[in-house]
């Protein structure tokens, strides 16, 4: 059972939580957590103010919320104890942005660790929460479970490491019916240096431990009721998707919607565990369940994921034609410089790709311009139209282009596995675009299930 940031935001929400937990007391559930809601961000934030003194300051709200919680929540001497590990928390993060001011060269090690505060202490203070409500709990520490390689604020785990470890770690708590609370999104490398997965990553991190336990289900508990239509900030009417296969959540999580990290599906996967989206202000509804199983449903397009601050890449050249070799090379020149391409077309004599990341663009441009010439377009946005039934479905193209006909389209793309439609558009025209989609999409397959019945 992983909880997200605004299912920990106070101490209301950790005694929802607390309820939620209970329900599940009998199903032996691991509970894994995300730092209090803007913790992460408030503990980012400081690592590049360069004034430390004022970021260590600025840090202080951020420390009293978690005091606020356990001295509403716990007995005083629990309170107490718990204040004291916050304390000594906020003194090890002043350290920490000290060193970071003095040696920037080691910035992303230090960063890590600062943001690792935020999960472990919200982990903390859930087991104190979940053990003075009647529910044996203990703290574990997530370091001790994810274990990853050396690649520092985006880490990828090593999975027998991570499997084995979190096994020895987790089984003994759960046959002593013990429940394991632990922060998601940090982990540390082999030697024991503390990382953390990439923004969002506690969603990763139940996922690899509900894959190392061969876990019934995974849970994802958040703020909405499972995986909606389409982004609720711009479509508020999107409504909840029952069930999702596999690749359809993982198109979807790729393509921007935010309520999985999308990296969430793989371990699944690879152990068809179920993963069920739920809504911690809600738990009584049934959220989205992804799993296996394709089903048919009576709508082709099951939801319209989007996201911004995309790059476009154009290279074009007559070399291109006929020649082979050509694309390694292009490609080459991303992997280089460690850049990660979205989506790919390709014509006769050019190639368009996107990237989310255009950190190393100057330097990737350089290299392509030996190759051809070089287009950039800055402020794009990919939209993602996705469902099982898009295969041999005809006719979807013409209905998605017709309905935004005054929108300029760049990049097309069908998916190889033929589940989603992807295309980048202008980033100020995404809001417009996915509304008129969502309204032309949904609206009439709404319709028509009502005819038909
Ligand atoms: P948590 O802190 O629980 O991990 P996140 O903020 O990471 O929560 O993810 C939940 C948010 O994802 C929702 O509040 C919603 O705004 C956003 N979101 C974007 N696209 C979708 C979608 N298709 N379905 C549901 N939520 C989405
Ligand atoms: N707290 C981390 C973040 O804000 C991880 C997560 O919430 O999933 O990115
Ligand atoms: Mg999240």
């Amino acid at each position: 059972m992983k909880f997200g940031g605004t299912s920990v935001a106070d101490a209301a929400a950790f005694e929802n939580v607390a309820r939620i937990v209970a329900a599940e007391r009998e199903a032996l559930p691991v509970v894994v957590v995300s730092a209090m809601s803007g913790v992460t961000d408030n503990l980012l934030a400081a690592t590049i103010d360069s004034d430390v003194d004022k970021a260590i300051a600025s840090l202080e709200p951020t420390f009293r919320r978690h005091h606020s919680v356990a001295t509403k929540l716990l007995p005083a001497s629990q309170a107490e104890q718990f204040v004291e590990q916050v304390s000594s928390a906020a003194g090890r993060t002043g350290e920490l942005l000290r060193r970071l001011a003095q040696d920037p060269s080691e910035r992303k090690v230090l960063q890590d660790a600062v943001l690792s505060v935020g999960e472990m202490l919200s982990s903390a203070l859930l087991a104190e929460v979940l053990t003075h409500g009647g529910i044996q709990a203990r703290q574990v520490d997530a370091r001790r479970c994810i274990i990853t390689d050396e690649e520092h604020t985006c880490a990828a785990p090593l999975m027998g490491e991570t499997f084995l470890s979190s096994q020895n770690e987790l089984r003994p708590l759960l046959e002593g019916n013990v429940v394991p609370v632990l922060g998601g999104f940090i982990g540390a490398t082999t030697r024991g240096v503390t990382t953390t997965l990439g923004r969002g990553g506690s969603d990763y991190t139940a996922a690899l431990i509900g894959a190392a336990l061969g876990a019934e289900e995974i849970q994802i508990w958040t703020d909405v009721s499972g995986v909606l239509t389409a982004d609720p900030r711009v479509v508020p009417e999107a409504q909840t998707i029952e069930r999702l296969s596999y690749s359809e959540a993982a198109e979807l999580a790729y393509f921007g919607a935010k309520v999985l990290h999308p990296k969430t599906i793989q371990p699944a996967i690879e152990r068809s565990i179920p993963v069920r989206i739920c809504n911690s202000r809600s738990p009584g509804e049934p959220g989205t369940l992804v799993g296996p199983q394709t089903e048919t449903s009576s709508r082709t397009v099951k939801a319209i994921a989007h996201k911004t601050g995309v790059t476009t890449v154009q290279i074009t050249s007559a070399r291109m034609l006929g020649a082979y070799g050509f694309l390694r090379a292009l490609f080459e020149v991303f992997e280089r410089h460690r850049t990660v391409i979205d989506v790919v077309t390709t014509s006769e004599v050019s190639v368009s790709l996107s990237l989310d990341d255009a950190s190393s663009l100057p330097a990737i441009v350089e290299e392509l311009e030996q190759l051809g010439t070089v287009r950039v377009e800055k402020g794009r946005a990919i939209i993602c139209v996705v469902g099982e039934g898009l295969r041999g479905t005809p006719g979807i193209a013409a209905r998605v282009f017709s309905t935004i006909s005054d929108i300029n389209v760049t990049l097309i793309s069908q998916g190889a596995s033929s589940i989603n439609f992807t295309f980048a558009v202008e980033e100020d025209q995404v809001k417009e675009a996915v509304t008129r989609l969502h309204e032309a999409l949904f609206r009439t397959n709404k319709r028509h299930k009502e005819h038909r019945q």
